[in-house]
């Protein structure tokens, strides 16, 4: 049965960092499980061999997202110019990659580091998140490209923990090409279930990330997926659905830390996906008309 939305699979399934010889062995291993979408992490860009990538992912007819977050040294939720100028140049030079991979999607936690904040956000901290926003929105439409606003829980944010939140964000942005991203990992947290979110956001809609509430196998934790999909249906979302898990069997430098995986919760990323793949497709096929 032909499915009506892109399923994709993050990196850190398959490498901890983006140095050629990982990029090839995701690339392969995602067309190889069956998935139509790689999702690659820009935390550690600077050794990805861009045009090689490009490369790789167009022989094996893979599309490609990037996500990213932010770091407190570079972010654009802070109220110090210097430090925001820093996560505009990130958030811009991610821009750039993800379109010149081929990619349509950049998204993730564009409005602030990926990490346990000591306060809430500022006004002014706000203020800044909105302005930068609105002119990487732009720059996004110049390349026909979408910015997603990931929903992130409170120790990894305090910009935007709940899809109420990440609409009122958008809003404020006013850009047509910022649209919401639901994560089930993080709505497991914060939200009331995985329904309401779903429906409240309607056609605002535009990625999704598949995670368990322990970030491991789909199915073994406690996540009500079916009622999830049937929202997902409910709004008639065909957007990208990408499966994301980490594990310490997969250690990246940097986000493994800022996303606290210190657990092994899988060794075999190739069985983890495969799993997840079909995972995905049935639930896709069985939820109502
Ligand atoms: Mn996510």
């Amino acid at each position: 049965m032909q499915l009506r939305n892109p399923l994709g699979v993050h990196a850190l399934v398959w490498a901890g960092d983006t140095s050629p010889a990982s990029v090839a062995h995701a690339v392969a291993q995602t067309a190889r499980t069956g998935f139509d979408l790689l999702e690659i992490s820009l935390h550690d860009s600077l050794n990805l061999d861009v045009a090689a990538a490009r490369k790789l992912l167009q022989e094996n007819g893979l599309k490609v997202a990037c996500s990213r977050g932010l770091a407190f040294d570079a972010d654009v939720s802070s109220a110090d110019p210097a430090v925001v100028e820093r996560g505009a140049k990130l958030l811009h030079d991610s821009l750039v990659i993800t379109h010149e991979l081929g990619g349509t999607h950049f998204t993730g936690a564009l409005y602030s580091a990926l990490g346990k904040y000591g306060a809430p956000l500022t006004d002014a901290g706000r203020a800044n998140v909105v302005g930068v926003l609105r002119d990487l929105a732009a720059s996004a439409q110049d390349r026909s490209m979408t910015l997603g606003l990931e929903v992130c829980n409170r120790y990894e944010t305090n910009v935007i923990n709940t899809a109420a939140d990440a609409l009122r964000l958008a809003d404020d942005i006013g850009a047509d090409n910022v649209l919401v991203h639901l994560d089930t990992y993080h709505m497991n947290i914060e939200e009331d279930d995985l329904v309401r979110p779903v429906r409240l956001v309607g056609d605002r809609l535009g990625y999704v990330h598949i995670g368990e509430n322990h970030r491991g196998y789909l199915g073994s934790g406690h996540l009500d997926f079916t009622a999830f999909f049937h929202a997902l249906a409910d709004i008639s979302y065909t957007g990208p659905i990408t499966f994301e898990s980490f594990s310490s069997a997969v250690a990246a430098r940097g986000l493994s830390n800022d996303l606290a995986i210190w657990r092994n919760l899988w060794d075999d990323g190739e069985d983890l996906a495969r799993h997840a793949r079909q995972f995905l497709a049935n639930h896709l096929t069985a939820r109502p008309a």
